[in-house]
């Protein structure tokens, strides 16, 4: 029975944060330039809470500037886009994110769109989105989960995917659709699969490259994987176990891990797959940010 290759994200997180902190150092010792970061976090859900301050802990040990602007959970839209107004005209800041999902008074649309194209270091942007969709993103920032996917399935299968079929499971705009633009410029050909994609296992069997950002916990299995495919697993699930009478939380992906290692030549674990990829991947785009906005290539 094969056993396939863990792809450590954190370890691989933790190589890029190294390369953007000494980055993030030059830039200041060269240019006088200190990436800026702002992270607005309204309302109380716990587990934005723990992102937010992941972000925060990283941004800092990057080197960044970073600010974090926590609204209450019954702010006004006027006042969400009073701040992110004031932090578009910071020069201080280079990426402004607003941490999703937002209560429900705030429109998300509205908000994601009101932050400037220029520092939006989270590619929800329509700007950010279209230049990624041509293909023109020597200044577009790329939504972080799915550029940290793409450079851990570049470490397993190398830059050129050319002839290789992949499989996205889940379409949503920050995940699905981006990876798939992603893909199909390292010449992949993708498919791009949902709720109501019909016989889904059978889709999934072609794939030699699967990404799953669905949100449902083990749900592909060891039958759904050809032989030697990499296998991305985005989803974060959390659900009860109990061991030695004891029922706690534990986090889980959308891929069956343990299964799906008996078929695949490459599988990312939950957690510490795409996690902590897409939290340096948002340290690469504010960074990216910082760079532009002094003239300097991204
Ligand atoms: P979403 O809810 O916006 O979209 C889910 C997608 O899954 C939809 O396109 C839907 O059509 C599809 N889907 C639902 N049920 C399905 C089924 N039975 N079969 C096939 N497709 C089905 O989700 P999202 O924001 O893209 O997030 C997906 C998962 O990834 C969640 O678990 C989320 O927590 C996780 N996520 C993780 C990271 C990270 O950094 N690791 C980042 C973003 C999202």
């Amino acid at each position: 029975m094969t056993k396939a290759k863990r792809i450590d994200g954190k370890a691989k997180a933790e190589q890029l944060a190294e390369s953007i902190t000494e980055q993030t150092a030059a830039l200041l010792r060269e240019h006088g330039i200190t990436p800026g970061l702002a992270v607005v976090i309204i309302g109380e859900d716990p587990a934005s809470q723990v992102y937010v301050r992941n972000k925060k802990r990283r941004a800092e040990s990057c080197g960044f500037y970073s600010v974090q602007h926590t609204m209450a959970g019954d702010a006004s839209q006027e006042d969400v886009l009073k701040l992110i107004n004031e932090l578009n005209n910071d020069n201080a800041i280079h990426g402004i994110l607003v941490q999703l999902p937002l209560p429900d008074q705030l429109d998300e649309q509205t908000i994601t769109q009101a932050i400037s194209p220029n520092k939006d270091v989270d590619g929800f942007h329509f700007v950010n989105i279209g230049k990624l969709t041509a293909g023109h993103t020597a200044d577009a920032f790329v939504p972080c989960t799915p550029a940290g996917c793409m450079l851990m399935i570049e470490d397993a299968l190398g830059p050129d995917l050319s002839g290789k079929t992949a499989v996205i499971i889940g379409r949503s705009n920050i995940v699905g659709k981006p990876m798939a633009s992603l893909l199909m410029q390292r010449n992949a050909t993708v498919t791009v699969t949902h709720s109501r994609t019909k016989d889904l296992p059978k889709v999934v069997r072609n794939a030699d490259i699967v990404v799953a950002a669905v949100g449902r916990p083990d749900m592909v299995k060891a039958d759904w994987i050809k032989p030697g495919a990499v296998v991305i697993d985005v989803g974060i699930n959390r659900v009860e176990k109990t061991i030695n009478g004891e029922t706690k939380l534990r986090l889980t992906g959308d891929v069956d891990y343990e299964d799906v290692c008996t078929v695949a030549s490459a599988v990312t674990p939950v957690p510490g797959g795409v996690g902590p990829m897409t939290i340096t991947m948002l340290m690469f785009n504010t960074l990216r940010s910082a760079r532009l906005f002094a003239g300097l290539p991204g």
